[in-house]
């Protein structure tokens, strides 16, 4: 069986303290098995990566950026063989996947903008004959931890910014879906990208508590679960690394009285089962403003789910595929039981989808659940599967004081006609990504992606100017040439 192996200076490498299942979700097959890399191979990889620092460190940032037009390029070339991939791995439909890719792909592009990004300050005159600038300096090795459910973009925000600003990676991809992930790192090189720029170690904690401890490593990206984001904040700060963390979710979307509610249905459907509900922007919690509301919601949101396709990732005419593995089936389903057994009542049941020709997949069918509170097990947690609930509110203040008051502050939404209430929602709510009639507000490439509250440790969002910010360190030069003949004696008063 395929073993998929770690990236270190340009190599393949299989070294593996252990190995791991990789399953096809829309089987329930063991498609492949993963490397799980002792922490010497860690190391490895941080040598290789600080080894080819000071050549790539040097390169012009026009230079840095020639080699991401080239993998921009390539990236389109393979994108129906890593979408395949992806599908196989992760059960995406290759709709979805393709989506992935693409905004993955935008990153890329944006990171082509290095020369124009990294131009730093300059002052002329600041004192007399006295210049000063900023430069932002790369750091050094930096890495990237990240989750399974967008194993092409959520890797393709940390790399193409931190290489282009000078950096070398290590990548800890995740290892439930690792073999599109390494791909497409392995195109780099043919891209142009020196051996040992980017790295990629396939592993588990074991890996990621090398990367967090390592001397050489000098900042650490993260996207993941929440209790995994604190421990690597915690953690990386403790061993004095610059550390961003992003964590889960529980995106709410407020659909008004005056809302339309065939738009808003509409858009429901594709963020709330779009991927299975495994997006950490999923909208699964819809909150209706007034009894009459929330009935005309729940009848359109049942009409609309009747017609929804949740089957096997290879054939494009379902709307979405399997969750990750049987585990987290398991636990999405057992979101469902709680939630009736706690007093809500499940509109539309999608446990145990009985699937043709697959019957042993991960398969979650859409769920829509009504009379959820916040007192409820299933609303307080991230379920991240194809369940949305309804809560009822009586007011628009009430909705927002819900949103507010969870832990997680990721994305929202509100669905209205009124300019007044949306912009009083988008100015009031502690959510870092908000929108008004859109569903899913993910951050185009060139702004940056991150939530609130628990949902992100640091403080630099994801990609865009702040991915800048957070792979540089800034320097601040001030330089003297005086002018012929014109020298100052000693001053002690502060200089002014
Ligand atoms: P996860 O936290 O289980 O794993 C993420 C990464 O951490 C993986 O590479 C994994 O190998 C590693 N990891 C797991 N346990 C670890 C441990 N004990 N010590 C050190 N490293 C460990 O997350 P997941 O299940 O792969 O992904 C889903 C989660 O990611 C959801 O909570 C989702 O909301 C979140 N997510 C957040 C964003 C965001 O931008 N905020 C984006 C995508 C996914």
């Amino acid at each position: 069986m395929e073993l998929v192996g770690h990236l270190i200076n340009g190599e393949i490498r299989t070294d593996a303290s252990r190995t791991q299942d990789v399953f096809n979700p829309s089987t329930g097959e063991v498609s492949r098995q993963v490397a799980i890399a002792p922490a010497n191979t860690v190391e490895a990889a941080i040598t290789a990566a600080a080894k080819a620092y000071p050549a790539w460190r040097n390169t012009p940032a026009l230079k840095r950026a020639r080699v991401m037009f080239r993998f921009k390029e390539l990236l389109e070339k393979n994108s129906d063989k890593i979408c395949r991939m992806i599908g196989e791995e992760h059960g995406k439909i290759s709709h979805d996947a393709m989506g992935e890719l693409q905004r993955g792909i935008e990153n890329v592009e944006y990171a082509c903008s290095a020369p124009e990004l990294l131009k730093g300050e300059h002052s002329r005159n600041v004192g007399p004959d006295i210049d000063s600038w900023s430069e932002f300096q790369p750091l050094g090795v930096v890495a990237g931890i990240t989750p399974f459910n967008f194993p092409a973009m959520v890797p393709l925000w940390m790399y193409p910014m931190a290489i282009v600003c000078g950096n070398c990676f290590v990548l800890k991809p995740s290892e439930r879906d690792p073999s599109s992930t390494l791909f497409i790192a392995q195109l780099l090189e043919e891209a142009g990208l020196p051996k040992g720029v980017m790295n990629v170690v396939q592993g588990d904690k074991e890996a990621v508590d090398t990367l967090l401890k390592h001397d050489d490593v000098k900042a650490v990206s993260f996207v993941g679960s929440t209790p995994i984001a604190e421990y690597i904040y915690a953690t990386a700060n403790a061993n004095g690394k610059r550390c961003q963390a992003l964590g889960g979710a529980k995106n709410h979307a407020i659909v008004m009285p005056d809302a339309d509610m065939d738009n808003a249905v509409n858009q429901l459907l594709g963020a709330a089962f779009g991927s299975s509900g495994e997006r950490c922007m999923a909208l699964s919690v819809a909150v209706a403003v007034g009894d009459e509301a929330a009935n005309r919601l729940i009848e359109s949101l049942k009409q609309a789910m009747q017609p929804l396709k949740v089957g096997a990732f290879d054939n494009s005419s379902n709307d979405f595929g399997p969750v990750i593995t049987r585990e987290h089936q398991n636990k999405v389903n057992g979101f469902i039981d709680s939630a009736e057994a706690q007093g809500a009542e499940v509109v539309v049941d999608g446990r145990n989808p009985s699937i043709e020709n697959h019957e042993n997949g991960f398969f979650v069918g859409a769920t829509l659940i009504d009379h959820v509170t916040s007192e409820m097990d299933s609303y307080k947690a991230e379920i991240f599967g194809p369940v949305l609930q309804v809560v009822r509110v009586n007011s628009m203040q009430e909705a927002m004081n819900l949103i507010n008051d969870h832990e997680y502050g990721n994305g929202t939404c509100i669905f209205t006609r009124d300019g007044e209430a949306a912009r009083y929602f988008s100015d009031h709510i502690e959510v870092g990504m908000v929108g008004i009639n859109v569903p899913l507000p993910v951050p185009v490439a060139y702004h940056s992606f991150g939530g609130w509250k628990r949902s992100l440790f640091g403080d630099l969002h994801a990609y865009g100017p702040d991915a800048v910010r957070f792979y540089t360190k800034r320097k601040t030069i001030t330089q003297r040439w005086p002018s012929a003949g014109v020298r100052e004696g000693a001053q002690f008063a502060f200089p002014s």
